[in-house]
């Protein structure tokens, strides 16, 4: 057996769907190891991957920085962390990028904070801040990155990209177009704040505002529009490319964080909309800690939360795991609640945040260490917020 860089190695094989590869990467995760090897042939300076195809999968899907190959399959037990499956994740310690695009891709972790208003002898409570992602300063950076990068690699990006979003996904796009050279269709729900048209006309980005109340109800018209217009519609609600880059980024980091100072988590609590970030981290975390609590939450019936919806309205990735437990709350228990971070931790969370910290505060069993998902500040939100100080 050797350890190879997974740049050296090629598969000609076709990649499974996700729903394939779960059970397989599920079991890595729980025993934090690969028990076989990759079977490889040499052609040139590539290694080609001849069998053990769902093992490549699974491996370049959590993000290694090598891959065990042989000639013929091995029986093996190599640990994840001597694939140098964390390396991707520690982040540069001076801070120093070539590119924007590096702000991202080299920027993570995301800061993790203890929220000392929130905690208590019983319970701490620490907060992962996806504002500090450089572009739509959302967790949604991440999936406009992976889902960019997803489709330029299946030779499958046009020059223009057009997408149904409730802000964040929009202007993460509209970053990623700018930075390579394309351009931008977003498709806007009229319920959504006034200041989203000017965000993304000042990256470049074209704006369409539709009727409709929930941004997932636009996706056929921008199907419909797309395919007219020979564009790429990537599609958030859809696209594999969300739930796996959570897995691989926005989950893995939050697990180095919480080993390198020793924290296990008991509970993980964050807001649904496409259901990406949470679905991964509860798949995640469930597999590689076994007894972690997690909780969704949606918007009370009849309630819009920017960013959140009702798990009824359908989402994709939800359904392939497990959650324990999904909370309502109502758009004021959330702007009250992100009014109250703000008095007391002195941090401008936006409205999904503050659904979060509501969510937390409604459960009935508080203890160890609970981790609150804020996606995004509280600053395109100042619309809604003006109507409750
Ligand atoms: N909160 C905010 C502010 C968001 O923009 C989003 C997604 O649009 C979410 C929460 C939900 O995240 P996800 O789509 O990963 O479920």
């Amino acid at each position: 057996m050797r350890l190879v860089e997974v740049g050296v190695v090629k598969c000609e094989v076709e990649e499974p769907e996700l729903r394939e590869l779960l059970p397989l990467i599920s079991r890595i995760l729980r025993e934090g190891a690969v028990r076989e090897t990759i079977p490889v042939s040499r052609r040139g300076e590539s290694l080609i991957v001849t069998g053990n195809y769902g093992l490549y999968y699974a491996l370049t899907t959590l993000g290694v920085k090598y891959l065990p190959v042989s000639e013929g399959v091995e029986e093996v037990q190599v640990r994840l962390e001597d694939l140098g499956f964390y390396d991707e994740v520690r982040g540069d310690p001076v801070r120093v990028y070539e590119n924007t695009l590096e702000l991202l891709v080299k920027g993570w972790p995301t800061p993790l904070v203890r929220l000392a208003s929130l905690s208590s002898e019983d319970v701490n409570v620490w907060a992962k801040l996806e504002c500090y992602n450089p572009f739509s300063n959302s967790v949604k950076d991440r999936i406009g990155w992976y889902m960019f990068v997803d489709a330029a690699r299946r030779g499958e990006l046009q020059d223009v990209i057009y997408e149904a979003t409730s802000t964040n996904t929009g202007i993460a796009l509209a970053s990623m177009a700018a930075i390579h050279g394309k351009k931008a269709r977003l498709y806007v729900p009229s319920s959504i704040q006034k200041v989203t048209d000017t965000y993304l006309r000042i990256l470049g980005a074209e704006v369409v505002r539709t009727p409709t109340s929930l941004t997932v109800e636009a996706i056929e018209g921008v199907d419909r529009d797309a395919a007219r217009d020979g564009a790429t519609h990537l599609n958030q609600f859809e696209n594999d490319a969300n739930f796996k880059v959570h897995l691989r980024f926005t989950a893995k980091e939050l697990d180095l964080q919480l080993r390198e100072r020793g924290i296990t988590p008991s509970c993980i609590i964050g807001g649904i909309g496409t259901s990406g970030h949470m679905s991964a981290l509860s798949f995640y975390f469930k597999n590689r800690y076994g007894n972690v609590r997690v909780v969704g939450v949606q918007p009370a019936p009849g309630e819009v939360i920017p960013g959140i919806r009702r798990v009824e309205t359908g989402m994709k990735w939800i359904h392939m795991v497990e959650f324990d437990e999904i909370v309502d709350v109502t758009l004021e228990e959330a702007v009250r609640s992100s009014i109250s971070i703000a008095r007391r931790e002195g941090l401008l969370v936006g409205l999904s945040s503050g659904a979060v910290v509501k969510a937390f505060l409604k459960l009935g069993d508080k203890t160890g260490n609970v981790i609150l998902v804020f996606p995004d500040s509280g600053y395109k939100y100042f619309e809604l917020f003006e109507k409750y100080l």
